[in-house]
């Protein structure tokens, strides 16, 4: 019977929420936008030529030949909302003029220069108070590997280390760092999350974030963790962590993604002679982003779940728990999350039905932001079907304008 109902539950949403509504979709879309996407998603859709663009972009920034003149008006113009918070506000404003929240991402990479890592901070803090003043912006965030050598940092720790009373003073600076961003967030009341990035650091950031969460989520999440459900260790995790937060009293706020570094994760993995971290198929992966899904929400007492996806099956699961719970579909513990210039359809057609989504918008200098952009375009080439259903929707919608 339960499971009756939960399949009518689920057909319900699925008549209710269409992500093929591509008026919906692209209503933030110009004409003239929507040709320079088709044109874009084309291109993206050629492997050999993304990988040789890739290969001319890398080799040029590494000779300092500036990229900008031919990166701008394209992936950049596509994915990226621009170089500052400033230059992100029409980005913002016609999200949110349909009902779509924006989540401004600082998304420099690399460099760990006590001068870069400074003005990374510093801009993140920045971000901060900005989300505290615009209610278009309900959450911060950032990137762990901003911060601190990572790589080197998480050598000197294992899970018995307390970061609390280490003498290890590179480590006690990183935590001073992030305690500071997670303060504030708190200070503002503005939920921040931390992305994940390379498994082989990643026991290190959870202890960080935990840490974080014991400080902060007394009265509500506030520090968000991520999971990355390509890992077949991650549902365990989840288990655990909110066993420990019920336990120690605090709220557990959590990221799903499936994760963004699987190639590369393998061939470490092989390399180094050590299993995969990675789960052996898709199949794995989809099983346990949706099973994480359910976890959480049947601990929605003290777990907010932020479901960063693509997957149209992902988001109708959640959209059904959430109907299913008889929630209200806008549940303040529960977002919905696209990147910035992807699946527009799942995004608009979520906030036409009333739920809580929000685009990443990643911005920054234009040679920082490339390594995100290698992965954008990675991915659009290398998921069967991403570029394939963009390219299918974008021009389904030109033709329904004109044919209007
Ligand atoms: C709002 C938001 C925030 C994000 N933040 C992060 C972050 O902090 N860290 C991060 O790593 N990524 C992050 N990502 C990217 C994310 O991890 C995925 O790479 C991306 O969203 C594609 O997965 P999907 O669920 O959207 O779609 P799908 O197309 O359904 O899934 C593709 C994903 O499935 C997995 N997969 C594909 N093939 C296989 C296979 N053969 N075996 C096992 N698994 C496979 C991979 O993870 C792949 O990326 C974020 C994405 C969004 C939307």
């Amino acid at each position: 019977m339960e499971q009756k109902e939960s399949r009518f539950g689920y057909l319900i949403v699925f008549v209710m929420l269409d992500f093929q509504n591509t008026g919906i979709a692209f209503r933030h879309r110009s004409d003239r936008d929507l040709r320079r996407s088709a044109l874009l998603f084309t291109l993206l859709s050629h492997p050999w030529l993304v990988k040789l663009a890739n290969g001319l972009l890398k080799f040029a920034l590494a000779l300092r030949i500036p990229v900008a003149w031919i990166v701008k008006p394209t992936v950049y113009k596509q994915f990226v909302g621009g170089v500052s918070i400033t230059d992100c506000l029409p980005a913002t404003h016609s999200l949110a003029h349909y009902g779509v929240f924006s989540i401004l991402d600082y998304s420099v990479e690399g460099g760990h220069s006590e001068q870069q890592i400074r003005q990374t901070h510093e801009e993140t803090l920045r971000t901060v108070v900005h989300a505290a003043a615009d209610l278009n912006v309900p959450f911060a965030v950032f990137k762990p590997t901003a911060f601190g050598d990572l790589e080197t940092l998480s050598k000197d720790f294992s899970p018995a280390t307390s970061l609390e009373s280490t003498a290890h003073q590179g480590l006690l600076q990183y935590v001073s760092r992030i305690d500071q961003l997670c303060a504030a967030a708190r200070d503002a009341d503005v939920p921040i999350m931390i992305d994940a990035e390379d498994s082989w650091y990643q026991d290190l950031v959870d202890a960080v974030v935990t840490l974080m969460m014991k400080r902060y989520n007394k009265e509500k999440a506030i520090v968000y963790n991520t999971l990355q459900m390509y890992r077949h260790d991650r549902l365990a995790h989840l288990s655990e962590a909110i066993r420990q937060a019920r336990e120690q009293g605090y709220y557990y706020g959590v990221k799903f993604v499936r994760g963004a570094y699987m190639e590369k994760e393998r061939a470490r993995a092989a390399r180094l002679g050590y299993p995969s971290p990675i789960y052996p198929d898709k199949m794995g992966t989809d099983q346990a982003f949706d099973e994480a899904l359910k976890v959480a929400m049947n601990n929605l007492d003290i777990v907010s779940v932020f479901c960063g996806t693509h997957n149209e099956d992902s988001c109708y699961l959640l959209a059904s728990l959430i109907a299913e719970k008889q929630l209200a579909s806008n549940d303040i513990r529960i977002c919905f999350s696209q990147l910035y210039g992807m699946s527009d359809h799942i995004s608009f057609n979520l906030a036409h039905a009333g739920y809580r989504v929000a685009k990443y918008l990643p911005y920054g200098p234009v040679r920082h932001v490339m390594p995100y952009l290698f992965r954008r375009a990675e991915e659009n080439t290398s998921i069967a079907g991403q570029t394939g259903r963009e390219l299918r929707l974008v021009r389904q919608e030109i033709k329904r304008r004109k044919g209007k």
